[in-house]
């Protein structure tokens, strides 16, 4: 009895531990509820997050702004212990990864992930909640809530915003840019769709711009994209690249910048690109949720690792542009890789086309596994140009200034009138082509391959972007004329270009005298400035 006396304490702890991890349990999320069979809608997603922000002082919800009908943008912080800025986020040392989804309004598979991601984490008993031991975790389930609404690719005017990363003209990215991704500069920056080839649950890619920097890009191919794939096998699962292949080659993904991952490329920032190929939706959701985390765990498992990396390629951007050093490559092409790879494709065959509904019916598939095969993914620059220590616009540029100010570029103003030596380009022809589904027609410009050297007198409030900058390599992206995705080729200098159009080969209107010079100046050496930052 005496004994018993003294090992009541322990049995008393011992029974309140067990209650409270009885009671301490993973929420579900509205989908799980139901097994899976429908989607999360919006309403139940921002009733889920404040439902889960009750129960853990490890969250923090909160929203960046809103869509053109109006609906607010979620964002959750997960950290231990708690971060509210990106200062105190730099301040404690840790990796600061943002986890996205949804920008395809109808794609919402990765979205369930990350929502049963988001209860995981909130549960201090699940092995998950580990991770904020050594991450910063920013979850953003749906960046574009009125495609969500309506499962449509586009927002509710039909617009792509995962074209409009250049662009940001667009609320609801603009804001997502402006208010979240440029003020926090994660490390990390996953960003879910569907799509991508059976067999797989799901296909990946990095940056693939040829303007990120070839160390991040290599990290994700040969230390993080190896690690998925073994943690989606421990659970069953297969994952490979975006997009698709056949018995000789495997294609990925998209290069120019427009699109999320390369965007995040252009930040030096280790970009993914999730894309969950078509299977059900309980297989769907519960891979994607493994395939998350395996992202996740990656930062955890080498979080001094990749901050060095990011680290190294962003003092790279802003010494490249303060010393003028290193080329942009304006032009790439993908190429072969030099190295053969290994992997399944889903061979259909037979069946008849169901006039009714149009689809293939009675197919057999069988999964093929093709080895030594090419990889197209090696980026090849075709042309490229030397970086400049800063580009110079004039006052009426405004148009560009204004893109450029979406993306926090720091913009110079000069405050005297001020003699420069400059380059400029030469056009030698201005196409207009109307490109996916954005609404204003796009130019495309040729230009000559000599530079024209000039002597020129700026005035009191010309513009000077420096190339020196952390976003040094999206200001030089949008600032070469012909490159995919620059001020000119989404119209904000379409007042003021020369007066050349399409197939003409000479100046159109004969307006002015001289060479149809391109009003974006380059200033080629550093050099000392009387400006103030433009506010
Ligand atoms: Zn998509």
């Amino acid at each position: 009895m005496k004994r018993l006396c003294k090992l009541f304490p322990v049995i008393a702890v011992l029974l309140a531990v067990i209650a409270f991890s009885l009671n301490a349990q993973t929420i579900k999320t509205p989908s799980e509820k139901g097994d899976f069979v429908e989607y999360t809608t919006y309403e139940e997603m921002m009733e889920f997050l404040q439902e889960v922000q009750a129960t853990t002082t490890e969250m923090l919800l909160s929203d960046y702004g809103e869509t053109i009908e109006g609906r607010r943008i979620p964002y959750a912080i997960f950290s231990r212990p708690m971060v509210t800025q990106p200062w105190e986020a730099m301040a404690s040392g840790k990796p600061v990864v943002f986890m996205s989804a949804n920008i395809h309004g109808g794609e919402r598979t990765v979205r369930e992930g990350l929502l049963l991601l988001i209860a995981e984490l909130a549960d201090k008993t699940h092995p998950t909640n580990k991770l904020l031991d050594d991450l910063i975790i920013l979850f953003i389930p749906s960046i574009n809530p009125d495609g969500l609404v309506r499962a449509t690719r586009g927002n509710s005017q039909g617009i792509d915003l995962n074209r409009d990363f250049m662009k940001l003209e667009q609320k609801a990215l603009y804001n997502y840019i402006h208010n979240l991704v440029l003020k926090w500069r994660p490390h990390g920056w996953l960003d879910g769709h569907n799509g991508g080839s059976q067999p797989y649950n799901m296909c990946y890619q990095g940056p693939g711009n040829i303007e990120s920097d070839i160390n991040l890009m290599n990290l994700c191919d040969f230390e993080m994209f190896p690690f998925i794939d073994q943690e989606m096998l421990k659970a069953g699962y297969k994952s490979w690249y975006y997009s698709g292949g056949n018995e000789e080659r495997w294609n990925v993904g998209l290069t120019y910048p427009r699109v999320a991952n390369n965007y995040a490329g252009m930040i030096d920032c280790l970009g993914v690109l999730y894309e969950s190929p078509s299977q059900d939706r309980k297989t769907g959701a519960l891979s994607a949720l493994v395939a998350s985390k395996a992202y996740l765990q990656f930062f955890a498992n080498n979080p001094q690792k990749v901050m060095d990396y990011v680290k190294r390629a962003r003092n790279e951007t802003i010494t490249l542009g303060q010393t003028a050093s290193g080329d942009i490559p304006v032009k790439m092409i993908k190429v072969g890789e030099d190295y053969k790879v290994s992997y399944e494709i889903v061979k259909r065959e037979g069946g008849t086309r169901n006039p009714d509904t149009g689809r293939m019916e009675g197919q057999t598939s069988t999964i093929v596994k093709v080895t030594d095969a090419d990889i197209i993914k090696k980026l090849v620059a075709t042309k490229t140009r030397p970086r400049p220590y800063a580009y110079i616009l004039e006052p009426r540029a405004h148009k560009a200034i204004e893109m450029l100010k979406r993306h926090r570029v720091t913009i110079e103003v000069l405050q005297e009138d001020t003699e420069l030596d400059v380059e400029a380009y030469i056009a030698r022809e201005i196409n207009r082509t109307s490109q996916y589904d954005h609404p204003a027609s796009v130019d495309s410009v040729a230009v000559e391959e000599e530079m024209h050297k000039m002597t020129q007198t700026f005035p009191k409030g010309t513009y000077i972007i420096r190339t020196g900058q952390a976003s040094g390599r999206i200001v030089c992206h949008m600032l070469e004329p012909e490159t995919t995705d620059n001020v000119i080729t989404w119209n904000a200098m379409d007042a003021i270009l020369p007066g050349i159009r399409s197939g003409q080969g000479s100046r159109g209107g004969g307006r002015q005298a001289g060479p149809a010079i391109i009003p974006i100046f380059k200033l080629m050496v550093p050099k000392p400035l009387p400006t103030k930052i433009l506010k």
